[in-house]
């Protein structure tokens, strides 16, 4: 590994000794791999000459951007880790062509702040803010926009990547339409670090709606409240977010932030956000309210003042680091067909009832995308093994049974390939492996995640 230092001679970017214990796991910590190098590139010449060395030697390289996912993906298995995060220039926002180059340590916070200063905006929105782009691109990152505006894939038209052998490719390119051959940089997004390394995003962007506002809808059941979405999908309100959380889940939040929500007789709510026009939102709010009011909303609330809107998604997006507060748990982000959505979440009642394992569910109603945090407790390492097995294992079977698939955003990793693996049918991965071995048929870069044994 010493070599390492022949293609960077900066010992502060090759670390080979005191390898933080953070670049050997994920956000959640639950599982640690070992390295031999912590590399730090600058640039994509520097990452093909790292992947030149490895590919020459068979060392594995694991790519990591800021860490945050939660399903294992950047837990190394020896080799290298190679961490693109101080790869963190944005290098033009082109106003005429809608379109951002960016390298991929780019912070998402950083760069939507800097993309809407500009009048411009950059619609994927996961809740994890510090993630870096590349990761998003390599996670095919949701969020709670997705259902008027997509996810991280359709954002992407252009990559820069370094293969596993160190060729650098250029994929897509500014041009909107594309319908020359085939679109590689299609199989890159989402594919978690197994395919190549990213090293430049052209990312398309799009004007910045000038108001936005959101509606916190309480029902008396979530059945009435999940009945409400495909209304609200059909009216043509095009809404940005449309969110579902049970009263018992909102406690939570509550009790964590110190904040309440309104009309706590409530057994669910559904928050839809609006964006668009400030004159044409008055009206959409009306249309929303009285669409609401029939389907039987016990009251309707518009949130107007700028702090409030801050504080009604604070509860909402604080539900992890709520449930963390209390206990470890497992994140799982099934996603159902979203007329599925209230039998899946009956069925997870279900199950907890039967394993007395809790699992805290809320998510993204315009898109099917449930989120659950299985908590452990106070169970021992032995019994938390064997129920969260149990539990997951229901779980994920009624999830596929009512047509869902294992993850919407948050990807396979480590943890979620044993329901990944049972599910997909035996040609679609033993094309995604042939595709794994065209691309690296050394199996250097983050083998044994995602969709490869
Ligand atoms: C509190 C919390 C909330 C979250 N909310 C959401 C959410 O709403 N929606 C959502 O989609 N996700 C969410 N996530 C998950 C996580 O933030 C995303 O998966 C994010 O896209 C990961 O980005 P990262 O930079 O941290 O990548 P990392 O975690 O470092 O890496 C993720 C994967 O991408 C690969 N990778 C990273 N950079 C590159 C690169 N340049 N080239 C090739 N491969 C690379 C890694 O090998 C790994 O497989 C959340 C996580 C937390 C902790």
């Amino acid at each position: 590994m010493r070599e390492l230092y022949d293609i960077i001679p900066d010992r502060e970017r090759v670390l080979l000794e005191s390898i933080p214990e953070a670049a050997l796991t994920d956000s959640l910590g639950r599982c640690r791999g070992t390295a031999e190098a912590l590399v730090y590139p600058l640039s994509t010449e520097e990452v093909s000459a790292v992947m030149r060395f490895a590919w020459e030697r068979r060392i594995p390289v694991t790519p990591r951007g800021a860490g945050t996912n939660v399903v294992g993906s950047t837990v190394p298995a020896g080799g290298i880790v190679l961490d693109l995060s101080r790869m963190n220039r944005i290098l033009e926002i082109d106003a005429e062509t809608f379109t951002a180059t960016v390298e991929p340590g780019v912070v998402l916070k950083d760069f939507q702040t800097e993309v809407e200063s500009l009048g411009l905006f950059y619609p994927p929105d996961p809740g994890e803010k510090t993630a870096t782009l590349g990761g998003n691109i390599s996670t095919n990152a949701g969020g709670m926009r997705a259902v008027k505006y997509g996810v991280t894939r359709d954002y992407v038209r252009g990559l820069t990547v370094v293969l596993a052998n160190g060729d650098v490719v250029e994929l897509g390119s500014k041009n909107v339409k594309d319908a020359s051959g085939l679109d590689l940089k299609q199989l890159i997004i989402g594919s978690e670090g197994t395919l190549a390394v990213i090293t430049r995003c052209l990312l398309r962007l799009v004007g910045k709606p000038q108001a936005s506002l959101t509606a916190l809808i309480p029902f008396a059941s979530l059945k009435d409240g999940i009945r409400t979405v495909p209304a609200v999908l059909k009216s043509g309100l095009q809404p940005t977010a449309v969110e579902f959380v049970e009263r018992s889940v909102v406690e939570l939040g509550e009790r964590f932030t110190g904040l309440r929500y309104p009309c706590p007789e409530a057994e669910a709510y559904i928050l839809v956000t609006l964006d668009g026009s400030a004159e044409d939102i008055d009206g959409r709010v009306e249309l929303l309210h009285d669409l609401s009011a029939r389907q039987g909303a016990l009251d309707f609330f518009p949130i107007r003042d700028a702090a409030r809107t801050e504080e009604v998604w604070r509860v909402r997006g604080c539900l992890v680091k709520a449930v963390e507060a209390t206990s470890e748990q497992e994140p799982v982000d099934i996603v159902v067909p979203i007329d599925k959505i209230t039998d899946f979440v009956v069925h997870v009642h279900k199950v907890e009832k039967e394993t007395g394992v809790q699992m805290v569910a809320f998510g993204h109603a315009g898109d099917g995308n449930v989120h659950l945090c299985v908590l452990r407790g106070s169970r021992s390492a032995e019994e938390w093994k064997t129920d969260l097995a149990a539990s997951l294992g229901q779980v994920y079977a009624e999830a596929f049974r009512l047509g869902g698939i294992t993850s919407g955003e948050h990807g396979i990793g480590l943890y979620k390939r044993p329901f990944y693996l049972s599910h997909t049918p035996e040609i679609n991965l033993t094309l995604q492996r042939r595709i794994k071995e065209t691309l690296d048929e050394r199996h250097i870069l983050n083998d044994h995640k995602s969709y490869l044994r």
